[in-house]
C-alpha cells in the first residue's frame, strides 16, 4: 500500500455518507473515543430525556405515569426497535434486566425444549459471564446438563445429537472475530439442537439477519454500540415459532399473562412478555430508546462499510507506524470474520502501553493478559481520529513515554 497520509483520512471524513451523525453525540472536546464497544458514548438528547423522564414523568407524575407515560410497555417498544437492527420481527424481542440474567433465562428455558439431550456447546474463552452463567445453570439442573467447551475452529463438529443448546459470542470481545452465524445455526438444527447468539459486540455494530438464518434465541447488551448509558438494560430474542412452549425460570409478574390481576398462580403472557421478570428499570430504558432510536435512523450497510474500512485502514497504520515496537495483530485482517474493532497483542507492555494513550485522552481498553482493543464505532468516530491515534501510540513507544510509575499502576477495572 502507498504510504498513507494524514490528508488522506482528512478527505475520506469529507466524504463519509454518516459525518453528520456525530453533532448527535456529546462528545468531551479533545477527546478520541474508541471504547464505544464497551461503553457507548452520551447521545446529546439522552440528557433531555433524562430530565423529563425523572423530573416529569417521575416527578410530576409519579405512579400514574406508568399509563400517562406509558412506561408499561417500554419492553416491548423498545424491543420492537431493536428488532428491527438485528433482523427480527416486532413481538420477538424485549428489554430487560441485563445480558447475564436474559442468558440464563433463555439457557434454561431451551434446555427444557430438547429434555432428552445433556450437551451446552460454547468455547473456551467466551466471554466470563456467560461461562459463569452456564456453570451455575449446571448446578441449578443438578447435572442434568453439563457446559462443554470446544475450540471455536472445532463447534461444527461438536453439535451432536446429544447437543441441547450451542451458546456463542457472535463477535468476539477480545479478538473481534465472527462466527458464520448461518452455518452454525444450521448445523445445530441439523442435529435437533438449538442456538442462542449473545449479540452484545453485534448489535449496532455489524448487520444481522437473525430470522433469515433462522435464528432460535439471542441476547444483547444495551451500553454498548447502542449507546444506552452505563449498566442500561440488556435485550432478548425469541423466534416466534418458540414462544408459546418456551418457560423461563424467572417467572415473575412481568412475565405473567395478566400481571395486575394478583392471582397466586403464575401463567406466562402468551408472547414474548413471558420471557420478562419484574419492574422494568424505567430510567435507564428510557435513556436506552434515546440510544436505539440513533442507531435505528442510521444506515446499517453504510455504518457495516466505514467499520470495515477503519479496521483495514487501522491495520495498514499500526503495519506503517508501529512496525520496530514489538505489537501483534489479534484480529483477522479478514473482513468476513471481523466485527467492529481491532486487537493488537503486546506481550510485555500492554497495559502500561494503554494508560499511556488513555493520558493523552485516547481511549481504547486493556484485557488481560496482553490485549489492546481499539473499537470502531461509524457514527461518531473520524478517519482521522485512527490517524492520530496511531501517531499518539508511535509517539509514545519512540520516546518510551509507556515506561513512567504512573502508568503501571493497576486499577480496579481495565
Ligand atoms: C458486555 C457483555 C456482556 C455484559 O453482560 P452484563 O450482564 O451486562 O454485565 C455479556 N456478554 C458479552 C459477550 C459481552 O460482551
Amino acid at each position: 500500500m502507498t504510504t498513507l497520509t494524514r490528508e488522506h483520512f482528512a478527505e475520506l471524513d469529507r466524504q463519509d455518507p454518516l459525518a453528520g451523525f456525530r453533532e448527535q453525540f456529546d462528545l468531551p472536546p479533545g477527546h478520541i473515543y474508541l471504547n464505544g464497544n464497551s461503553l457507548g458514548v452520551l447521545p446529546k438528547a439522552a440528557k433531555a430525556r433524562a430530565r423529563e423522564v425523572v423530573e416529569q414523568e417521575w416527578g410530576q407524575g409519579l405512579i400514574r405515569s406508568w399509563n400517562s407515560a406509558d412506561w408499561i410497555h417500554i419492553p416491548r417498544r423498545v424491543g420492537d426497535k431493536i428488532a428491527g437492527l438485528i433482523g427480527a420481527a416486532a413481538g420477538e424481542v424485549v428489554v430487560a434486566d441485563s445480558t447475564s440474567v436474559n442468558l440464563f433465562k433463555l439457557a434454561a428455558a431451551a434446555v427444557e425444549l430438547r429434555p432428552g439431550r445433556s450437551k451446552i456447546l460454547s468455547e473456551p474463552g467466551n466471554f466470563p459471564t456467560d461461562l459463569y452463567i452456564l456453570q451455575g445453570l449446571e448446578r441449578f439442573q443438578h447435572g442434568r446438563v453439563r457446559l462443554n467447551t470446544v475450540h471455536r475452529n472445532e463447534i461444527l463438529d461438536a453439535i451432536d445429537e446429544d447437543t441441547a443448546l450451542v451458546v456463542l459470542t457472535h463477535v468476539h470481545y477480545k479478538s473481534g472475530a465472527m462466527f458464520d452465524m448461518a452455518a452454525i445455526t444450521q448445523r445445530a438444527h441439523d442435529k435437533g439442537a438449538l442456538v442462542l447468539w449473545d449479540l452484545s459486540h453485534s448489535t449496532g455494530a455489524v448487520p444481522l439477519a437473525l430470522n433469515r438464518v433462522g435464528a432460535d434465541f439471542a441476547i444483547g447488551c444495551g451500553y454498548k454500540y447502542l449507546n444506552g448509558g452505563p449498566g442500561a438494560p440488556g435485550f432478548l430474542f425469541v423466534a416466534e415459532r418458540h414462544q408459546a412452549q418456551l418457560q423461563q425460570p424467572l417467572s415473575g409478574w412481568f412475565g405473567h399473562a395478566d400481571s395486575f390481576a394478583m392471582r397466586d398462580d403464575y401463567e406466562p403472557a402468551p408472547g414474548i412478555e413471558r420471557t420478562l421478570c419484574g419492574t422494568t428499570p424505567v430510567v435507564g430504558a428510557s435513556l436506552l430508546e434515546v440510544g436505539v432510536d440513533i442507531m435505528v435512523s442510521a444506515d446499517m450497510e453504510q455504518v457495516r462499510t466505514k467499520s470495515l474500512q477503519m479496521g483495514e485502514l487501522f491495520i495498514a497504520l499500526v503495519e506503517q507506524r508501529l512496525g520496530p515496537y514489538g505489537f501483534g495483530l489479534v484480529s483477522s485482517k479478514d473482513p468476513a470474520v471481523r466485527g467492529s474493532q481491532v486487537s493488537l497483542r503486546h506481550e510485555q507492555e500492554g497495559f502500561a502501553i494503554m494508560q499511556a494513550l488513555i493520558a493523552r485522552n485516547i481511549i481504547g481498553d486493556f484485557r488481560a493478559p496482553d490485549i489492546l482493543r481499539f473499537g470502531f464505532t461509524p457514527l461518531y468516530l473520524r478517519y482521522v481520529d485512527l490517524w492520530d491515534c496511531v501517531d499518539a501510540l508511535a509517539d509514545i513507544m519512540a520516546t518510551a513515554e509507556w515506561d513512567r510509575p504512573e502508568f503501571k499502576r493497576l486499577t480496579a477495572v481495565t
